[in-house]
C-alpha cells in the first residue's frame, strides 16, 4: 500500500471526527514516511504536534490505520522538514479536488477567496432554492437588489460554499470590483488588534474600500461589543455607497445573541433566506455530483445507502463519499455494501441520540453564549431570566420532567418558578413565531449533538 495513499486515508476519516481548525493545526504536514515490521513511521512538522498526536490522536490513527490493515501494529511519530514540500510538490494523490488539500493552499491572496466554491458545483434543491435564487440575484447586480443578503442555516449546510460562490460570481462579472470574504472571527481579530496598535483608522479605510464585503458566521459578533460598534460604522459607510454586503449565520439575526438592536435591524434590513436540510433526493444529487466531480463511479446501491443515512450535514456525506473513493484507489475495487457498512461504520450508527437535562442546559446557554452557571443562577437579568426560562421549558417538554426536577436541575428553584416558566414560554410560542424558530433551532442542537 502507497504510503502516501494510506495517509490519506487515515486523514479522510480523521477529518470527519474533529473541527476543521483542529484539523488543520494538528495535521498539516504530517505524512507517513515509511513502514517497517508492521510499524508505520509519521513525520510531524515540530515537537508540539508530536506530543499532541501521541497524546490525543494515537488511538484513533492506530484504531483507522488497522481497519485499512491489518498487519500494522503500531505508530511513531518524528520531526521532519519534509512535510511541507512534499504535501505542495506532490498535493494528494486522491483528492484532487476534495477537501483535504488544506485550503490555504488555493486561497486568493486578494480576495480570500476560494475558487474551489462555485455555482457550478452548488447543488439545488427544495432546500436550499431560496438561498439560491437570492444569491444569484445578487451577483447579476451587487448592491442593487437585495442588501444586505442575510443567509442562515445548519453546520454543514452550505453556507460558506454559496457566499464564496457569489464572491466568485462577482469577481468574474465584474473583475473592477474589490471583493473581500472574512471569517467574523478574523475580523474581530482584526479590530482587536488594531485598536491595540493604534490602527483603528487605517482598517476603518481600508473595508470602505470593498465593494462587496462577504462575512461569514456573524453568529461569533455575540457579545463583542467593540467589534460590532466598527462593524456598524464599516456596515454604514458601504451601504450607504450602495456597496453589496453578505452576511451568513448559523441563526436568524434576531437569534443571536448580545447583538447590538441597531446591528440587529441593519442585517433584517435586506434580504434574509435560510438553508435547510436536504431532503433525500438533492442527498442523491449531491452525492453523484461529487462523484462526478471527483471522477469516481459508485454503484446506484451504495449512494442510496448513504442518503439514507447521513441525513443532516453536506459536509458529511462528502467525508462518506471521500473514505469510500479512499478505500476504491487502495484496493482498486468497489467496496462490497458490507463493507461501505463498516467502513462508515463511525459517521453512522452514531448512537443513539440521548437528550437528557445537562445536554439541555449546555445547549442552551450555548447558544445564548452564557455561562452554565449563569442560568443556573438566580440572577433576574433580562437576557439570563429568558434562556433560563427556555431550558426550564424544554426539560419539560423534551424530557417530560417533574416541575420539582426542573426546577432543581436550575440552581434549585421552587417548582412553582418552574410552571410559571413553563406556562409563560408556551403561551408566548402561541404568539411570536421568533421564538418558535429560536427554539426549534435549539431543538436541532439538542439532537444533533
Ligand atoms: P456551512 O458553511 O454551512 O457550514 P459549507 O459551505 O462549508 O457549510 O459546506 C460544507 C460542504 O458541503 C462543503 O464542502 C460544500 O462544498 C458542500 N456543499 C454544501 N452545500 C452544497 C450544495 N448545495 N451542493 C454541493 N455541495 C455542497
Ligand atoms: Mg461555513
Amino acid at each position: 500500500m502507497v504510503n502516501e495513499e494510506l495517509w490519506q486515508a487515515v486523514l479522510a476519516q480523521i477529518q470527519l471526527n474533529i473541527s476543521s481548525a483542529n484539523f488543520a493545526t494538528w495535521f498539516k504536514n504530517t505524512q507517513i514516511t515509511s513502514q517497517k515490521n508492521g510499524v508505520v513511521f509519521i513525520s510531524v512538522p515540530n515537537s508540539f504536534v508530536k506530543e499532541w498526536l501521541e497524546q490525543k490522536y494515537n488511538k484513533i490513527i492506530i484504531k483507522i490505520l488497522r481497519n485499512l490493515d491489518k498487519e500494522i501494529k503500531d505508530v511513531r511519530y518524528d520531526i521532519g522538514k519534509s512535510g511541507l514540500k512534499v504535501f505542495k510538490k506532490n498535493p494528494s494523490v486522491i483528492y484532487q479536488e476534495g477537501q483535504l488539500e488544506f485550503q490555504e493552499f488555493k486561497i486568493d491572496s486578494e480576495t480570500n477567496l476560494n475558487p474551489r466554491y462555485t455555482f457550478d458545483t452548488f447543488v439545488v434543491g427544495p432546500f436550499n432554492e431560496l438561498a439560491q435564487a437570492a444569491a444569484s440575484a445578487v451577483v447579476k447586480s451587487p448592491g442593487q437588489v437585495y442588501n444586505p443578503f442575510f443567509v442562515y442555516g445548519g453546520v454543514g449546510l452550505g453556507k460558506t460554499h454559496l457566499l464564496e460562490a457569489i464572491g466568485n460570481g462577482i469577481v468574474k462579472n465584474f473583475p473592477q470590483k474589490k471583493v473581500q470574504y472574512i471569517p467574523t472571527e478574523k475580523f474581530v481579530s482584526e479590530v482587536i488588534s488594531s485598536i491595540r496598535n493604534h490602527q483603528i483608522e487605517k482598517l476603518k479605510l481600508a473595508y470602505q474600500a470593498i465593494d462587496t464585503l462577504i462575512i461569514d458566521d456573524v453568529q461569533f459578533l455575540a457579545g463583542k461589543e467593540k467589534t460590532q460598534e466598527e462593524f456598524f460604522h464599516t456596515f454604514n459607510a458601504l451601504y450607504e455607497k450602495n456597496k453589496q454586503i453578505i452576511l451568513s449565520s448559523d441563526r436568524p439575526p434576531k437569534a443571536i445573541p448580545a447583538l447590538a438592536e441597531r446591528l440587529r435591524s441593519r442585517f433584517e434590513g435586506g434580504m434574509i433566506a435560510d438553508i435547510s436540510y436536504p431532503d433525500y433526493e438533492s442527498r442523491i444529487a449531491i452525492l453523484k455530483a461529487k462523484c462526478l466531480e471527483r471522477k469516481s463511479e459508485l454503484p446506484e446501491e451504495i449512494i442510496n445507502y448513504i442518503a439514507a443515512n447521513i441525513q443532516r450535514n453536506i459536509r458529511e456525506l462528502e467525508g462518506a463519499l471521500n473514505i469510500l473513493i479512499a478505500y476504491q484507489k487502495l484496493n482498486s475495487s468497489l467496496p462490497e455494501l458490507k463493507t461501505v457498512k463498516s467502513l462508515l461504520n463511525n459517521l453512522i450508527s452514531s448512537p443513539v441520540r440521548v437528550v437528557n437535562a445537562k445536554k439541555i442546559i449546555k445547549t442552551v446557554s450555548e447558544f445564548y453564549d452564557l455561562k452554565e452557571k449563569d442560568l443556573t443562577s438566580s440572577s433576574r437579568k433580562k437576557e439570563i431570566v429568558k434562556p433560563r426560562h427556555i431550558a426550564m421549558y424544554l426539560l419539560r417538554e423534551e424530557l417530560k420532567g417533574s416541575f420539582p426536577f426542573i426546577g432543581r436541575k436550575l440552581g434549585s428553584k421552587d417548582h412553582t418558578t418552574a410552571i410559571h416558566a413553563y406556562k409563560k414560554i408556551s403561551k408566548e410560542l402561541d404568539q411570536n413565531e421568533g421564538l418558535l424558530e429560536e427554539i426549534n433551532l435549539i431543538k436541532q442542537r439538542v439532537l444533533s449533538e
